[in-house]
């Protein structure tokens, strides 16, 4: 299981059964959980009177214990609704931030406990994606995770985290970007819906692109008529906006780099960097950062699920992988 910002995602025997916004909706008069993943997502902006929607992880931690719970349950759930032979005791393994504090990791374990894992393992989010690659080589690889609260830049070797560095600039904060520009520039007000849509079909990190998308035509309420309005947005538009935040990651970057051993910066320099989470997906972005710093960046295979994907080959070596916590 990856429990992500934006986004949950559960592997059962190979395969992605669960891939849900993380997201539920609660009573607020009885506290009860109402809805879990996307019917709650939907609900996201506009709750009915009573009603709340909580995300359970905010920056890459959990933020509210209880609401994380009742997801993680949800999420568990919904594997054993769509199998009947799905076994209600499992083995499980978790995928933490790696900078995951005592206290969030018991309450992870907890919780997955609680939804009917027996057999609970944790993995740092960076070995997770590390396994894609070769972990346990004595050399050094660093990933870049860009999700939705936080950038996570970690370097591995030997089967551990030898440095690691998060930064609360991330696929959120592109779309708040998007959010107050088309309220500055073209008064009209958006949500964060529409502004991550704008995002994933225009949204891009280089001013000139290769191979460009069409405007996308934006309609919406104008912020002081709230007359309804029709606004085409361009790419170079957007990489406008957003790039004062796509320049912290890469000064992040960056940074990480610089605190690297020689050795290990030689390794990188050689092997790339790997970019993964649906921050990689930004067009444009690998090429910025390989032109920027100099390094090759490259994307994993599958960037949204490519922690998932990790965390599901850890559950098959169990007994191979040492930097399974337990
Ligand atoms: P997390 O691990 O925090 O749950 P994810 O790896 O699932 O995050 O990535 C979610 C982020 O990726 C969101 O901010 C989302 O808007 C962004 N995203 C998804 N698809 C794209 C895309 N095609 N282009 C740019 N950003 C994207
Ligand atoms: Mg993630």
């Amino acid at each position: 299981m990856d429990l992500g910002t934006a986004n949950s995602i559960i592997i059962h025997n190979d395969k992605i059964v669960v891939d849900e916004p993380s997201v539920v909706a609660i009573e607020n008069k009885t506290d009860k959980l109402l809805a879990v993943g996307t019917p709650a997502h939907q609900m996201e902006g506009k709750e009915p009177p009573g009603i709340r929607t909580v995300r359970p992880l905010r920056d890459g931690v959990i933020a509210d214990f209880n609401a994380a719970e009742m997801m993680i349950r949800g999420m568990v759930k919904m594997v054993s609704s769509k199998r009947h032979w799905f076994s209600p005791s499992l083995r499980m393994v978790v995928c933490i931030p790696s900078g995951s504090t005592e206290v969030e990791i018991r309450a992870v374990r907890d919780s997955s406990e609680h939804a009917g894992g027996r057999d609970v393992y944790m993995i740092y989010e960076p070995m997770a994606l590390g396994i894609g690659l070769d972990v346990e080589a004595p050399e050094g690889n660093m990933i870049v995770d860009i999700g939705g609260g936080t950038t996570e830049i970690a370097v591995i070797s030997l089967g551990g985290i030898v440095s690691n560095k998060s930064i609360r600039i991330a696929g959120n904060d592109l779309t708040t970007d998007i959010q107050e520009h088309m309220g500055r520039v073209h008064n009209l007000k958006v949500g964060t819906t529409m502004a991550e849509q704008i995002k994933i079909n225009v949204g891009s990190a280089l001013p000139v692109l290769e191979d460009p998308p069409e405007p996308y035509i934006v309609t919406g309420p104008n912020r002081m008529t709230a007359l309804p309005m029709e606004v085409p947005v361009t790419y170079e538009e957007i990489s406008h906006c957003i790039e004062k935040s796509i320049s912290k990651m890469e000064a992040a970057v960056l940074a990480a780099l610089e605190q690297t051993p020689p050795e290990l910066y030689a390794d990188i320099v050689r092997n790339g960097i790997y970019l993964a989470g649906g921050g990689a997906l930004l067009r444009g972005l690998a090429k910025r950062f390989t032109d920027k710093i100099r390094i090759e960046f490259k994307v994993a295979e599958d960037p949204l699920h490519a922690v998932a994907n990790g965390t599901g080959v850890a559950l098959k070596n169990i007994n191979r992988f040492s930097f399974l916590i337990r």
